[in-house]
């Protein structure tokens, strides 16, 4: 049985209020490109209830609706009739399955990436050959020592090792 967190339901409230103009209506659910591919199995209209009701446990501990199969398209929040900002909304629970190590592999890799190179996707010398070829300009690159910088503030770091054990 899902259990209502009010810590929680606050916590996303204090986030973006929006979630409070939700009147379920299901224009997200219907125009979503992925609840679409999955046969309605991803539905943000599902998450924004559970959301709504505090399901804490169910949005990132079982991750049902899974929130990480949304490709941020924002389709939904422009298509929604009371402006509820899902994708934002999305933000927070994501960031609360992060801090709880519950996040896609590919995340992970991605996120081992950025601290090594500073880049999500490191470019290979055959894709910098390409581009030479193509008459692209160089890559600018960042500087990794900042970047490390800044995702140890923000725990980033810590919770990616926190997942790699
Ligand atoms: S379209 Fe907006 S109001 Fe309708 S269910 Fe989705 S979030 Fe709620
Ligand atoms: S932003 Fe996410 S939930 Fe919204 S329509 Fe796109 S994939 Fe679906």
């Amino acid at each position: 049985m899902s259990v209502v967190n009010f810590e929680f339901r606050n916590e996303v409230l204090k986030h973006n209020a929006s979630l409070s103009y939700c009147y379920q209506c299901s224009t997200c659910s219907g125009g979503c490109p992925v609840a679409l591919l999955t046969d309605g199995k991803y539905n943000p209209r599902k998450i924004i209830e559970e959301a709504i009701l505090g399901f804490q446990e169910k949005l990132v501990d079982e991750q049902d609706p899974n929130v990480w199969l949304c490709s941020t398209c924002q389709t939904c929040v422009e298509l929604c009739p009371q402006n509820v900002e899902l994708t934002e909304i999305f933000s927070l629970i994501k960031n609360r399955c992060f801090e709880n190590g519950n996040y896609p592999e590919g995340f992970f890799s991605q996120g081992q990436a950025i601290i090594e190179n500073g880049v999500a996707i490191p470019y290979s010398n055959a894709i910098l050959n390409r581009r030479k070829k193509l008459g692209l300009p160089d890559v600018k690159t960042a500087s990794v020592d900042e970047i490390r910088k800044l995702l140890k503030l923000t725990q980033f770091e810590n919770n990616i090792k926190k997942r790699g054990g």
